[in-house]
């Protein structure tokens, strides 16, 4: 079986994020979580933070790590040998990117392969943008990030 690789930029990582982490460490023998950096983006949190802040939460996932990149995520992903990306879909808005960059991969690395899990309902509306918004206009996030993360967020935000 192969290594499954859940990139994106967790900033911060949600209950959505981790709903998709969990089930995909149900099928796959190993999930490596996949930080990818984009340095036209400025984040909330550093790389380091982000990576460390997920390394809280999938702590008892005994098959999941962490760690993260900058560099492109097909040749990223060929070093790690045997794998399969896997993807969360919310909406059919996600779809149309989300169906790009899978085809994008697998012409950068015919043997990558993108794997989609759809999002459970209850996540269908979250994002980290969402959370980042919802938190700096001092709304409750509690239900959208997992525990061990909320005061490091709430604390972040509140810094501006
Ligand atoms: P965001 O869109 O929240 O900034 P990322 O760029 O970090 O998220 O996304 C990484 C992956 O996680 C993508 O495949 C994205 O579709 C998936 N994802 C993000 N939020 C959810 C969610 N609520 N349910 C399912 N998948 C999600």
């Amino acid at each position: 079986m192969k290594t499954a690789i859940c990139p994106g930029s967790f900033d911060p990582i949600t209950l959505g994020h981790l709903d998709i982490i969990r089930r995909a460490a149900e099928i796959f023998p190993h999930v490596i979580v996949a930080v990818m950096v984009n340095s036209k983006k400025t984040g909330l949190f550093s790389v380091e933070e982000r990576v460390e802040l997920i390394r809280r939460v999938v702590q008892d996932f005994p098959n999941v790590t962490v760690e993260s990149s900058t560099a492109l995520l097909a040749q990223w992903a060929e070093e790690k040998g045997d794998c399969v990306l896997v993807k969360g879909l919310r909406a059919i808005s996600d779809f149309e990117s989300e169906f790009q960059m899978a085809l994008i991969n697998r012409k950068l690395n015919p043997k990558l392969e993108t794997v989609f899990l759809p999002t459970s309902d209850e996540y269908l509306y979250l994002s980290s943008s969402i959370v980042r918004e919802v938190c700096s206009l001092g709304g409750d996030i509690t239900d959208f990030v997992p525990k061990e993360i909320l005061p490091d967020v709430k604390q972040k935000l509140a810094r501006g």
